[in-house]
């Protein structure tokens, strides 16, 4: 009987490490975060876009809600002109709010924006903090190995998003090669996530390499892609 015992106890602690680390997890950590999911005062009574957020758990260090990074993130994915109307609601309600309490995050959005042209036509831009824009997709993509997984994911993370340009174009044009390559692979792709205005993603699993790739899609419209293999 012992044996037993001991046994549970073991098993029940391997599902509580967090998901990036080998910390005890001791918070949920929401994927994407919770931020990202609009509150029930800002949308319509009928709506909800909570069903179901996936969580894993998670240390102190790795979990996004305790910093500005997903608030960051939330900004820079709702300003991205291709996303449905939830996102220019939730941009003009959710974002708006952050951006007057937080005077760090006001200096990095608004202070950045910038007026360009693409094909003739003009559009407003904000310049990026890329490489912390990548590593919330790296950890959004590690989160969703270990949803499905339950186990983590240990070998080379690489995160992509099609949205953001760069200023060097031949990385622009290597980001379309590889958005053709991505939309090829649709067909063995399945679809996750019950919230789908807000967010879904695509997930792919290579028996092999037990890798995994998950295509992110933000309100309809933001992409980012994880590679893990
Ligand atoms: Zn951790």
């Amino acid at each position: 009987m012992r044996n037993v015992v001991i046994v549970l106890s073991i098993m029940s602690k391997t599902n509580k490490y967090c998901y990036m680390c080998n910390k005890e997890g001791i918070s949920k950590e929401h994927v994407p975060p919770r931020c990202f999911f609009p509150e029930k005062k800002d949308i319509r009574p009928s709506e909800d876009y909570r069903k179901n957020l996936i969580t894993v758990p998670s240390c102190e260090e790795h979990n996004s809600g305790k910093s500005d990074d997903d608030s960051y993130l939330l900004a820079v994915i709702t300003a991205h002109y291709q996303n449905n109307p939830l996102s220019k609601r939730h941009y003009s309600k959710k974002i708006k709010r952050a951006l007057t309490k937080d005077k760090g995050l006001q200096g990095v959005i608004v202070n950045n924006f910038k007026s360009i042209k693409i094909n003739g036509k003009e559009f407003f831009a904000i310049e990026t903090d890329h490489e912390r824009i990548i590593n919330q997709f790296k950890k959004i993509g590690l989160a969703l190995y270990y949803h499905e997984k339950k186990k983590k994911w240990t070998g080379t993370v690489r995160a992509f998003t099609p949205n953001i340009l760069w200023k060097n174009n031949s990385v622009n044009s290597q980001l379309q090669d590889l958005a053709e390559f991505v939309d090829s692979g649709i067909q063995y792709m399945t679809k996750e996530g019950e919230n789908e205005d807000v967010f879904y993603y695509l997930k792919y699993f290579d028996e092999k390499s037990n890798g995994a790739f998950f295509k992110l899609v933000f309100f309809k419209g933001f992409e980012a892609w994880i590679d893990l293999r």
